[in-house]
């Protein structure tokens, strides 16, 4: 018996096959990462490999029966896929919850100026973000315009062509290094460069911008509008280090989660226990808000169907008992104990790189505020299941006390009155637009989903 807890290698003890399975899970997780680089995208992605995994659009069945495999879409940026089990849904479903949206750059509802002969984009920006990193890196720009005529599809992916937000050089910038990092760039500073060339010096650029999206798009400028257009970093996701081991990419938070619930839904038993339920949400980064997000009511309403496709006489009361027997993983990632900045962490309760999935009993801040805390004997149970199921896993809060914090979508899942736990992959430069993840905890985390899935409440 060991008395003291050791910490452990997401490497280690890999037999050979899993190791290759991993090297294979981190290539295709890397193919994802380019793709779904939008909610909107990621959602399109989901539906096509859902299909291919021999689910179908649950609107399409009448009534379900075990070992059915089903999926919803709502309003093209959440899907919920499941795989009915053993046990009517009633009894409760395993669900696990992650997240789509990443930070990024909206554009402004009227985003197109000129100034000094340069055309420029406005944007928002979307979630936490250093504002400094975003400058002089190539963006591409993804999303929808909706027209008085119909829709169009904006996707410029930055390779052939980007847009760019400039700095100050640092000759000139000796006023602006004085500042604080938060102060350094502003929000409203945030201008991606969109042109520059006109034929002589009357010519408007601004018309000229006009012009070239109304020639390539049919759009005009009160379209903006009625538009969704997001600029993400169009740097590539790769492999990091000599050694390979890490992914390097943008939107890692929280596409690292969903991508292993997906396949972790996808390669779970053919007939699990209880119902298992994977949910790809938008809106956490601001506060899991409105309709696409984790407070909205859509997971509720896919359970309930759910029970009706099982019944003849369906009563919210089953509803009701449902959600309060299930359980749930919010899977979201972790930060990773940095040591180049090891000051705002707690080294013993830190996450740390390449050492496994992380559990969190909760995040929260200021006396774990706003936080979902995850029970003692919840804590137990899947403690037991990730070593039952020779997972390599850790355990993590979110920094030191009153030195930050965050939520997740677990406290609005929670609130449900079911079972929640946070557990994802620990990044390094999280929020940044080149995340990093290790490639045995990618690995370590689609193996926990898995046995979630399958073992869990058995
Ligand atoms: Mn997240
Ligand atoms: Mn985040």
């Amino acid at each position: 018996m060991e008395l003291e807890y050791k910490a452990k290698n997401s490497f280690e003890n890999l037999m050979k096959s899993e190791k290759e399975e991993m090297l294979e899970f981190a290539k295709e997780y890397i193919d994802f990462l380019n793709y779904g680089v939008t909610e909107r995208r990621c959602v399109a992605y989901g539906i096509k490999k859902a299909e291919e995994n021999g689910f179908v659009p649950l609107d399409s069945l009448d009534t379900l029966k075990p070992g059915d495999r089903v999926y919803s879409v709502n309003r093209d940026k959440n899907i919920i896929l499941a795989v009915i089990g053993k046990n009517p849904v009633e009894k409760g479903v395993n669900i696990l919850g992650a997240h789509i949206d990443s930070p990024r750059l909206d554009l402004k509802p009227m985003p197109l100026y000129e100034d000094s002969k340069i055309a420029y984009l406005k944007t928002h920006y979307y979630g936490g973000i250093k504002k400094y990193q975003w400058t002089t890196i190539p963006m591409g720009l993804y999303g929808k315009v909706v027209t008085e005529n119909g829709e169009v599809d904006i996707e410029i992916d930055g390779e052939d062509y980007a847009l760019v937000i400039s700095d100050l050089l640092p000759h000139l910038a000796s006023e602006q290094m004085k500042k604080t990092m938060s102060e350094g760039i502003e929000g409203e500073q945030l201008n991606l460069i969109a042109g520059s060339y006109t034929e002589n010096s009357e010519e408007s650029l601004k018309t000229k911008i006009l012009q070239l999206l109304n020639d390539k798009y049919g759009i005009i400028e009160e379209d903006f509008i009625s538009s969704e257009l997001e600029a993400v970093p169009a740097i590539k996701a790769r492999d990091v280090g000599l050694d390979r081991s890490i992914v390097g990419g943008y939107g890692q938070d929280d596409r690292v989660c969903a991508y292993t619930g997906l396949r972790a839904i996808f390669d779970c038993n053919k007939i699990p226990e209880y119902t298992a339920v994977c949910v790809w949400v938008d809106k956490e980064e601001i506060g899991s808000m409105g309709n696409t997000g984790m407070q909205s009511r859509y997971t509720e309403n896919v359970i309930a169907q759910l029970i009706e496709k099982q019944t003849d006489s369906y009563n919210d009361l089953m509803l009701r008992r449902a959600i309060s027997s299930s359980n749930c993983i919010s899977a979201d990632v972790a930060a990773a104990f940095d040591p180049s900045f090891p000051s705002p962490y707690e080294k013993s309760n830190s996450a740390y790189f390449g050492r496994g999935v992380v559990i969190e009993k909760y995040v929260g801040a200021r006396g774990k505020s706003g936080s979902n805390d995850a029970s003692a004997e919840f804590m137990g149970k899947i403690r037991k299941m990730l070593n039952d199921s020779s997972v390599v896993w850790q355990f993590g809060e979110l920094g030191k006390i009153d030195g930050g914090g965050g939520g997740t979508v677990s406290q609005y899942v929670a609130n449900l009155n079911c079972n929640v736990i946070d557990s994802g992959v620990a990044l390094l430069s999280m929020h940044s637009p080149f995340e990093l993840a290790s490639k045995g905890d990618i690995y370590m985390a689609y193996k926990a989903y898995k046995a979630f899935f399958n073992e869990f409440g058995k």
